[in-house]
């Protein structure tokens, strides 16, 4: 229907980018386990594409948002099968117009150039939508072959210079499908990460990548991968990419995992980026900590929370002789109360494998744990301020370590 849209409006319409790269691949990019719906297709019209949007929007009586400032608009349309399609438009930057005169020649160089000015080849092909002339696939740069070989090309030498995050997209879409980033890439790559280009990006454009990076289903791939290239070094100053915490990150994959099949409230309001963040940068010196904060815009409690689990694993780490102490559950209470569950999280990847099970034994406890006397039972009994809080706390000990059981509270006052 776009293409006959197009043809309505003379404009030479076409689809671009991942949409065509994934209908190549045969992956359905419902299927290719990083997002599902809606789903985006991005079209490239010759001509005004905002025009031609608002035209779609009406025909297809779509809900339409228009970006002026980038002169693209989006057309969100629910399909026969109730699902929300977006498809972003965007017009393809020339002189369309002034050389209107050649116009099959500029046609052609119109899209050809709009695909050159894109990241990587695999994702710099174009689907024609005209009716027509529907479904020829436009390949000026040799990119179905990259895509058939396995290949993340740049187009042009500049490419990382021009906009360094695709440093980081280049080891997204090469871990995701398994491909290589071929030499010259590679080299080109290494050589903006050295000079610094990474870090003269906004710290906003560069946490969009990395959020990007984690929502793929094995984001350790190319978390390793950046950490080989020193780029994990050239994002977080002072932060020296080690095995230590590359295990420690692994780690970190699979309390996460356990935590979304056993104990998913905790997962509540967590941050994957600042789970990752906790992990990479309990490390980092201070001062550092405190410009990378501002940097990524972390949350202002994040050094504290960081610095807080440091110093209850180090206590505990002084503990571990101490079995008796340690195998009861109200030490945890003790030592995590009023953490937050980034903290919890945090803590299960520090602890030694030894604790690991009876700290989950406390959390699934604590979490269903409910008194059944309140501050104010203990209030007509003569408890004052200070002892009220000091004999709740005495109480939830006890049940957690199991030594009164549940509706046994009233003994105790
Ligand atoms: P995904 O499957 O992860 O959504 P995608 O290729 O659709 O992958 P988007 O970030 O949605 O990724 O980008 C859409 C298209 O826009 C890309 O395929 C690429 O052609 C182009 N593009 C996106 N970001 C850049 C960039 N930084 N530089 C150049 N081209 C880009």
């Amino acid at each position: 229907l776009i293409g006959l849209y197009g043809n309505e409006l003379g404009l030479n319409v076409y689809v671009v980018g991942g949409f065509v790269r994934d209908l190549l691949l045969a992956i359905n990019s419902k299927s290719n386990g990083t997002k599902s719906i809606p789903y985006d297709i991005d079209v490239v019209v010759e001509g005004d594409g905002l025009l031609f949007g608002k035209y779609v929007a009406k025909q297809l009586r779509a809900k339409y948002i228009e970006h002026p400032k980038f002169h693209t608009c989006s057309i969100f349309y629910r399909n026969g099968e109730n699902k929300i399609i977006r498809i972003d438009i965007a017009t393809a930057r020339t002189e369309y117009y002034e050389e209107a005169g050649e116009l099959p020649k500029v046609e052609l160089s119109t899209i050809k150039k709009d695909l050159y000015r894109r990241d990587f080849s695999i994702n710099a092909m174009a689907i024609k939508l005209n009716s027509g002339s529907f479904g020829i696939l436009m390949d000026f740069f040799n990119c179905k072959k990259d895509l058939e070989e396995g290949r993340i090309r740049i187009l042009y030498p500049l490419s990382f210079i021009e906009d360094p995050t695709r440093i980081l997209r280049a080891i997204r879409f090469e871990q995701r499908f398994g491909f290589e980033i071929e030499p010259n890439t590679l080299t080109k790559l290494e050589e903006a990460v050295e000079k610094g280009y990474l870090e003269k990006v906004t710290g906003m454009r560069i946490r969009e990548e990395l959020e990007k990076i984690l929502e793929e289903p094995e984001p350790m791939k190319a978390v390793k991968r950046m950490g080989k290239l020193k780029i994990i070094f050239h994002l977080f100053e002072k932060t020296y990419y080690s095995p230590t915490l590359e295990k420690d990150l692994e780690k970190l994959f699979d309390v996460k995992n356990y935590f979304k099949n056993n104990l998913p409230n905790y997962l509540n309001k967590v941050r994957v980026f600042h789970l990752v963040l906790d992990v990479l940068l309990q490390y980092t010196p201070e001062e550092s900590l405190k410009k990378i904060s501002e940097r990524y815009g972390l949350p202002k409690d994040f050094i504290k929370n960081l610095k807080q689990v440091k110093n209850v694993y180090s206590e505990i780490s002084k503990d571990l002789n101490n079995k008796e102490k340690i195998l009861n559950l109200s030490y945890y209470y003790e030592k995590t109360n009023g953490f937050q569950n980034e903290q919890l999280i945090f803590l299960a990847v520090k602890l030694p494998e030894e604790l690991l099970e009876k700290y989950y034994e406390y959390l699934r406890k604590i979490e269903k744990l409910k008194l059944s006397i309140t501050g104010k039972d203990l209030l007509k009994k003569g408890y004052e301020g200070a002892q009220i809080k000091a004999k709740l706390e005495e109480i939830k000990k006890k049940l957690l370590n199991g030594e009164i059981q549940p509706g046994e509270e009233k003994n105790l006052i």
